[in-house]
């Protein structure tokens, strides 16, 4: 079984004094064993955030986006090295909020993802179609293309310190989460796409999030999938009491899985 990675991104909210009351809140409500949980503040709450996770062991620090460079004339941009310092180990690349707002194209996000393995961080790559390409019947066609354009050169080695998330844009933000089962089929596409282009060790290996209107109420089924590996948050994760319950049928589920329940 593939560890369960659960994503907190918290997009531009809360300032780093808020970031610090969110972590002492959520490690009193969930210390996990089982799985990787992950919070992705913005780049201000990075140190706070740090300090504040230093009593608490199992959590993570994500950086929401990153730039190719380590340094440079780049106003308003921050580097790999600048994140690893700042405490990160994961960075979320391609999301779908950055390729519409910033127009981030895909040669964009391959550059990022090489600079961010450079590092040593991991990058969670988005990958997603909008409503119109899905009423098209594009979906399978749009998610490969940004996975393979994407992922364009690396190894395999390379490959396996990557997690991809699909996060459907009409399901970002609008209440409207994916079925589990539409959640299922794309990332069996994604799987299968993995296989085809690094082998199937590749494919069995690299864990698949889903995005889009994740809450407490709706998450045990994404999570209960053996295909879903974990899930990318964004509104309900900025309530911890919230992202605690999602995250606790992560950590029950992979008890379960050990003790053979
Ligand atoms: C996201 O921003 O990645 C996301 C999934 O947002 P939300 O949970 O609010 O749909």
């Amino acid at each position: 079984m593939r560890k369960h990675l659960i994503v907190a991104n918290w997009k531009m909210h809360k300032t780093a004094g808020e970031a610090t009351e969110y972590v002492h809140r959520l490690f009193e409500l969930i210390q996990p064993q089982h799985i990787d949980l992950v919070l992705a503040p913005p780049f201000t709450a990075l140190h706070a955030a740090t300090q504040a996770m230093k009593e608490s062991s199992g959590l993570a620090l994500a950086g929401q986006n990153i730039f190719w460079e380590d340094a440079g004339a780049f106003t308003g941009e921050v580097s790999a090295p600048m994140l690893k310092e700042a405490g990160c180990r994961y960075v979320i690349v391609g999301h779908s909020e950055r390729r519409h707002w910033f127009g981030e194209r895909d040669e964009e996000i391959n550059k990022k993802i090489r600079a961010a393995l450079r590092h040593g961080l991991r990058p969670i790559l988005c990958v997603g179609e909008s409503l119109a390409d899905r009423e098209r019947g594009d979906t399978k066609g749009i998610v490969t293309s940004q996975l393979e354009k994407d992922l364009t050169g690396f190894t395999e080695a390379e490959i396996a310190d990557v997690a991809l998330a699909y996060e459907p844009i009409w399901a970002i933000g609008t209440g409207r989460a994916a079925s589990a089962a539409q959640a299922v089929e794309v990332h069996t596409i994604l799987r299968r796409a993995v296989a085809s282009l690094w082998g199937d060790k590749a494919g069995q290996r690299m864990r698949i999030l889903y995005g889009g209107s994740v809450n407490a109420t709706n998450a045990q089924e994404f999570l209960q999938s053996p295909e879903i590996d974990g899930v990318l948050v964004g509104g309900a994760c900025l309530d911890p009491a919230c992202f605690a319950t999602i995250a606790r049928f992560a950590e029950e589920l992979c008890e379960n899985e050990r003790r053979g329940a």
